[in-house]
């Protein structure tokens, strides 16, 4: 698979996916991708995070930003830390379809965005206590509060992104890509309802590669690096 996306190694992951990572226990195939958000604000300083030792040894595979133009670190807004063969710490305790453990068997997607924002007057303040940035989208009104909206580049990286992973394991199918509220249920809110599953879906659809047609994925992946 070639995405033509920077690696930025994280420490935090475990080798070798397909092998057995408790005594006695079963490798594991990939089967899934969760899609988050960072809940934070600046591209940079989330990969920074999720790269180096941190407390909770989190990573991801794949970390989007905003635009292309976030990162002063690292142009093109999307970068990859853990190899899709290595295990990333991005979903905590979890499970799926009674499988518990989701991050043996799933690749992860970070991508910058606030979350759920509290309002006062016209301003809005993050979940931190810190003043939403003007430069960003104007937030949307959905389920009873305020979010951050997810931008376009968002949505057609996860879709490049996703429909990559797919040809390298063909398990995951369009419906075993979820989000974290899916597999935390009662624990995670992300990517919540600001992500319109429905344009990630037609989008990813429109790539081809989930049907396999990788030239398609290729001609994408092109487009997206204009
Ligand atoms: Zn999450």
């Amino acid at each position: 698979m070639e995405m033509n996306i920077p690696f930025v190694p994280s420490v935090n992951f475990r080798k070798g996916r397909t092998q057995p990572h408790n005594r006695g226990g079963k490798a594991t195939p990939c089967t899934l991708i969760v899609v988050h958000y960072t809940a934070g604000g600046d591209f940079d300083a989330t990969v920074d995070f999720l790269a180096k030792k941190n407390p909770a040894s989190a990573s991801a595979h794949f970390v989007a930003a905003r635009s292309p133009d976030d990162g002063q670190k690292r142009p093109g807004g999307v970068v990859q830390l853990v190899d899709l063969d290595d295990v990333a710490f991005h979903a905590g305790e979890s499970a799926w379809d009674g499988q518990r453990g989701v991050n043996a068997f799933s690749v992860g997607i970070e991508i910058c965005n606030w979350g759920p924002l509290n309002q006062d007057g016209n301003i809005f303040t993050t979940w931190a206590g810190a003043v939403y940035p003007a430069h960003l989208a104007e937030p949307v009104f959905l389920g009873g509060r305020c979010w951050e909206p997810f931008t376009d580049f968002q949505y057609e990286t996860a879709a490049r992104i996703c429909a990559a992973i797919m040809e390298t394991f063909p398990d995951i199918t369009p419906d075993r890509i979820v989000g974290h509220c899916d597999v935390a249920s009662g624990r995670k809110l992300d990517p919540g309802p600001a992500w319109d599953w429905e344009r990630f879906r037609e989008l990813l659809s429109s790539t081809g590669a989930a049907q396999g047609r990788a030239e398609a994925a290729v001609d994408r992946k092109e487009v997206g690096h204009e």
